[in-house]
């Protein structure tokens, strides 16, 4: 039997794909899944809670938070963006929450009743899954394709929709069909720096002004980062190496950070420790600081790193010690040297080409028949539940542009 539509992939986007496809109008849909459990991503995601949307409703903030695919996802996100994903889920009769920093995760923090929602909408509205089948091969026939799994099983199908995220065999798969592949590289890690003056302070996390320079080109942000025992992490640094992650992987993972500990300017560091040095001139250097928002460790490794003897006493802190201090405070430079472990969340920048897929379907402008959504196409987003609403966006807009097969 011919289906009017195989999906190779049980991830989120391929159940968006396939539930939205039956609901559009196609009679028979199948997804195909390697492993014996579909789904597993969403199972793990958020630490098990599953961050699966943002509460950032406007479309022009939104796309901010794509490294790549950013113009792409404006007309897809006209379709179908997070008011429609949270609207599709409570509708689906999942319940959610939306936390403080604009995370959506469902209200029972359990990723589970994501996929219980997922899979029940799915076998309710007819679609197949077949788990334990790895799609080896799809061959183009004058009407169609010919899929062939692994251990030799053939589907036939009027449609075909690859939802294999970051997985090499998806891209190899659209190789075959005549797809550019945009080399992956890894997305959403820590950095490791070459100092080690801040090992006492592993555990902090503070609101900074980062600037990173990666062979000559800048990135800068201001947000929370978080000191690790190897160098830094935390939201603001995840989002630093997802705008960066191509040009640190082509450049080694080195790199150079400059931090302003303070979010201040440097007028006002220097007015703030001239007051503190007047009122305190008796008071030693060591555990008496004039800014409150920093951690005691931190205040002595920065001293440490100024080159300050931190038993003088705020009166006998010379010109050159306060120039040296001040430079510390606002523009300590950091030298990246390697990429550090990913954090909750890591994706792969890269994939299928952006020029190849037309954003209005989500179909190949190359092979007919042949779609693409989720995290296999070329787009990326930051932490924060951006991936996973890109795939019920590309999931959604592919299963909505599709053809019955005519009987
Ligand atoms: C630890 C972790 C936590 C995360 N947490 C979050 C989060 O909280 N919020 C968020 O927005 N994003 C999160 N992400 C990112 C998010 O999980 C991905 O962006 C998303 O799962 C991509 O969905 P997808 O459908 O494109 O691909 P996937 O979910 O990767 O699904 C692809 C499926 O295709 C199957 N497959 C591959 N090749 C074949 C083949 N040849 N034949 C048949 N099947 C095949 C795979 O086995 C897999 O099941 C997290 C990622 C990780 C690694």
């Amino acid at each position: 039997m011919i289906s009017d539509l195989v999906i190779i992939g049980g991830g989120a986007s391929g159940f968006m794909g396939a539930i939205t496809a039956i609901s559009s109008g196609l009679r028979s849909v199948v997804i195909l899944e390697s492993t014996s459990k579909v789904l597993e991503k969403v199972r793990i995601s958020g630490g098990g809670r599953c961050n699966l949307t943002n509460s950032c409703w406007d479309i022009p903030n939104l796309v901010d938070n794509y490294p790549r695919g950013e113009k792409q996802l404006i007309s897809l996100f006209n379709r179908f963006s997070t008011t429609e994903a949270f609207d599709w889920f409570q509708k689906k009769g999942l319940s959610l929450k939306i936390e403080k920093d604009g995370r959506v995760f469902p209200r029972s923090d359990s990723s589970d009743e994501v996929i219980k929602c997922l899979t029940s909408v799915a076998k309710n509205s007819g679609v197949k899954v077949f788990t334990n089948s790895h799609v080896k091969n799809i061959s183009p026939k004058r009407k169609g394709f010919d899929v062939l799994v692994k251990g030799g099983i053939h589907f036939e199908a009027n449609n075909i929709l690859i939802c294999t995220g970051g997985h090499p065999s998806g891209r190899r798969l659209a190789k075959t069909l005549g797809h550019s592949i945009i080399q992956p590289v890894p997305s959403l890690f820590s950095f490791t720096i070459s100092e080690n003056s801040l090992k006492s302070c592993s555990g902090i996390t503070l609101d900074v002004q980062v600037k990173l320079t990666v062979d000559k080109k800048k990135y800068s942000g201001t947000g929370p980062i978080l000191i690790t025992h190897k160098g830094f992490s935390g939201p603001l640094i995840l989002r630093l190496s997802a705008f960066s992650a191509r040009n640190l992987h082509a450049n080694k993972y080195i790199g150079k950070l400059i931090i302003n500990w303070l979010c201040m300017s440097e007028k006002k560091v220097r007015s703030e420790i001239d007051l503190y040095k007047l009122v305190n001139g008796k008071k030693f250097l060591l555990n008496n600081k004039p800014f409150k928002q920093l951690p005691k460790s931190l205040w002595n490794a920065l001293l440490l790193s100024a080159k300050i003897d931190s038993q003088l006493k705020w009166a006998d802190l010379s010109k050159k010690d306060k120039e040296s201090l001040v430079k510390c405070l606002i523009m300590k430079s950091y030298s990246i040297n390697s990429r550090g472990p990913f954090g909750e969340e890591f994706v792969t920048a890269g994939g299928i080409s952006l020029k190849e897929i037309n954003f209005k379907t989500m179909e190949s402008r190359i092979c007919k028949g042949l779609f693409f959504a989720g995290e296999v196409i070329d787009i990326d987003g930051i932490t924060g539940g951006f991936n996973f609403q890109h795939c019920w966006t590309s999931g959604w807009v592919a299963g909505n542009s599709m053809v019955p097969l005519k009987a």
